[in-house]
């Protein structure tokens, strides 16, 4: 993986190559190795403990969610297209004859189909605000959550860097505008450092949501005004175009005004969450130090396996 051949196709047939990475027949579906994964675990692990002293309340959520959780979050006016909803067949016999003959006959089935009450969660942290407003008011101190999650986005793409199912890692601060923005700043240094202490080069930058359609052009304007969005940035298959590996987002008290989150005296609370992005930290990792993990540099090695 030298500097010359630094594109998506390079890395990814690389990854392929030394089975680090397996093919599914889909773009972004990918197998992950015995090694991939423990380069995940490890940087896990070093999330969780930089993390530690703030004494987060971990929830692993599965990669599905309620479809009423999404229909009320409001996902569906400003992602549409990244979303995925999981259909089965709720047919009878009869159906069912069909549903083999049109498959047989090379025709599309899907139309035998429905909805069901899941579908794929598209970040970590959706499935948490309802849970959280379910439990009654938010203590004045706030909460702070762990969490992470498979997530699901429609976006097919030959950049290993864009997978359609990935891994996020999340903490959720819920509390006063104050708090949670006293818990973004903190981790806006701390992922830097973090990411730096893996001797991998980024920058922070502001960002926006990829929203969508007309209205969406204005709200990712909003969003770059008002400071909403930063992102770590690290060069993973492109250098003019690095690739967002964490982020840290500040949603004033949408999810609170959504899920009628509250203190005891019926104030609404801001809530903020920093996503750290399993896979692309894990490319990143194979991209600068190689795909032998054995030949990273030592004090990479040193604080991913040292303790
Ligand atoms: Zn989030």
């Amino acid at each position: 993986m030298d500097a010359k051949t630094f594109d998506a196709k390079s890395l990814l047939d690389t990854l392929f190559d030394k089975s680090i990475l397996f093919k599914t027949g889909v773009d972004g579906l990918y197998g992950r190795s015995g090694v991939f994964e423990d380069v995940i675990e490890r940087f896990e692990r070093l999330v969780t403990s930089i993390g530690a002293p703030d004494k987060a309340t971990r929830i692993h959520f599965p990669p599905g969610m309620s479809r009423a959780t999404l229909e009320g979050s409001g996902y569906m006016k400003s992602f549409p297209q990244l979303a995925g909803c999981v259909h089965s067949f709720m047919g009878g016999e009869r159906e069912h004859a069909q549903l083999l003959g049109m498959m047989a006959a090379g025709e599309d089935w899907t139309e035998l189909q429905q909805a069901t009450n899941v579908v794929l969660t598209p970040a970590a942290c959706y499935p948490l605000y309802p849970t959280v407003a379910a439990r009654g008011p938010v203590p004045d101190d706030g909460v702070l959550f762990e969490l992470s999650s498979y997530c699901f986005r429609h976006e097919p793409s030959k950049d290993p860097a864009r997978m359609q199912l990935f891994r996020m890692r999340e903490f959720v601060r819920i509390g006063t505008a104050e708090q949670v923005c006293a818990f973004r700043e903190s981790w806006l240094e701390r992922g830097k450092a973090m990411i730096e202490s893996l001797d991998l080069p980024c920058e922070v930058d502001l960002a926006n949501d990829p929203f969508f359609g007309r209205g969406g052009k204005m709200m990712a304007n909003n969003q770059r005004d008002e400071g909403l969005k930063f992102e770590l940035l690290i060069p993973v298959t492109s250098i003019e175009k690095p690739t967002a590996c964490l982020s840290f987002n500040y949603h004033r008290d949408h999810f609170g005004q959504t899920w009628g989150l509250k203190f005891a005296d019926g104030s609404l609370c801001h809530s903020a969450c920093v996503g750290f992005g399993l896979e692309r930290v894990a490319l990143a990792l194979f991209r600068h130090h190689g795909p032998e993990v054995e030949a990273w540099p030592a004090s990479v090695r040193d604080t991913l396996w040292g303790n």
